[in-house]
C-alpha cells in the first residue's frame, strides 16, 4: 500500500508518518531521507544529486524521482510505504504517478492532514529549537536551557508569526492544485482532521486507509 501524504507545515504530518507506518508495518519515506542515503550509498541518482549539491543548486525533481524509484524499486518498499513530503506540486504528483506506473505499481490513498491557519500558527509560533542539537521543543520560550545539550532554545524566523503567514501562503499556492488534481485524476483521497491528540489523529487516518489495513 503507498500512501502519500499531504498537509500544511505544521500540520503533523511527519509524526502522524511515522505512526502510520508503524502501525502498518511499512517503511516511511521522506524526500530529504532518501537522497541523503542514496548519497551516502552513492546509487547513480544519488551521485547526480550529489553533483548538484556540491555546486550549492537545488536538486531538481527530475532526479528526486529518480531516487524515488531506486527506493521504491528495492525490496524494502515492496509491501508499501508512506510518503511524507514527497509531493508538493502537481509536476512531483505527476512525476510520482508516472514513476510508480513504470514500477507497475500505484499511489493508494492520498490523506491531507486538514487544520485552520490560526491554529497553525498558534502551534508553530510555540515552537523553539536548541542552538546547537537542533532539538525542537514546544511551550519553551527562547533562551530556555536545552535539557538534552546545555544549548540555548532560540525561536527560528521561519517560526515567527509573519513567515508561518507567508509559508501557508506558499503551500496553499502550491498544493491547492494538487488536491484539485488528485480529484480530476479520480484518485483515492481522504481529509483527515489533524486537530487533536496524536492517537486520535492516527486512528482517523488509519479509519480511512479502512480497507488496506485489514
Ligand atoms: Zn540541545
Amino acid at each position: 500500500m503507498i500512501v502519500v501524504l499531504l498537509g500544511p507545515p505544521g500540520a503533523g504530518k511527519g509524526t502522524q508518518g511515522e505512526i502510520l507506518a508503524e502501525r502498518l508495518g511499512v517503511p516511511k519515506i521522506a524526500t530529504g531521507d532518501v537522497l541523503r542515503a542514496a548519497v551516502r550509498d552513492g546509487t547513480e541518482q544519488g551521485r547526480a544529486a550529489k553533483s548538484y549539491m556540491d555546486r550549492g543548486d537545488l536538486v531538481p525533481d527530475s532526479v528526486i524521482l529518480g531516487i524515488m524509484k531506486e527506493a521504491m524499486g528495492s525490496p524494502a518498499y515492496s509491501k508499501g510505504a508512506i510518503l511524507d513530503g514527497v509531493v508538493r506540486t502537481v509536476p512531483q504528483a505527476e512525476g510520482l504517478t508516472s514513476m510508480l506506473a513504470e514500477l507497475g505499481r500505484k499511489v493508494d490513498k492520498f490523506l491531507l492532514f486538514d487544520i485552520d491557519d490560526d491554529e497553525l500558527v498558534k502551534r508553530l509560533g510555540g515552537r523553539t529549537v536548541c542552538d546547537k542539537c537542533q532539538t525542537p521543543y514546544r511551550g519553551l520560550e527562547p533562551g530556555t536551557t536545552c535539557e538534552k545539550c546545555g544549548g540555548t532554545l532560540i525561536r527560528r524566523k521561519d517560526d515567527e508569526p509573519d513567515a508561518i503567514r507567508n509559508r501557508l501562503d506558499v503551500y496553499r499556492a502550491q498544493t491547492a492544485p494538487v488536491i484539485d488534481w488528485v480529484k480530476e485524476k479520480d484518485l483515492e483521497l481522504s481529509k483527515i482532521d489533524a486537530t487533536g491528540g496524536l492517537d486520535e489523529i492516527s486512528d482517523r487516518a488509519m479509519k480511512a486507509l479502512g480497507e488496506f489495513t485489514k
